[in-house]
């Protein structure tokens, strides 16, 4: 029983450092964050656990629009569905992952 017990947790460890997570982070961690999306219409979080992203101003601008994206520091924080999103309104060979 053992073994397998601590078996799964490598194994879990492993794979949380192959999709570049923080391992170092809280264990019982849940798919939320801290930081919200900075699109104002979108609910997800942009944490990097979660795998948002940092868009720049003009970024954030050329799909959304002006006035309906929140800043912070210069830069826009999006979740990674807006980062698909943003993604797919810039470049034509979007690399889905
Ligand atoms: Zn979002």
């Amino acid at each position: 029983m053992r073994g397998i017990e601590l078996g799964f947790k490598e194994k879990a460890r492993k794979h949380r450092e192959a999709s570049g997570e923080n391992t170092d982070k809280k264990k019982h961690q849940a798919r939320e964050g801290t930081m919200k999306c900075g699109i104002k219409e979108c609910d997800n979080w942009s944490d990097k656990s979660t795998g948002g992203r940092s868009l720049s101003l003009q970024n954030a601008q050329d799909v959304w629009g002006e006035g309906s994206y929140v800043e912070r520091k210069g830069r826009v924080k999006v979740c990674k569905s807006c980062y698909r999103t943003w993604k797919k309104e810039t470049k034509d060979d979007m690399e889905y992952y």
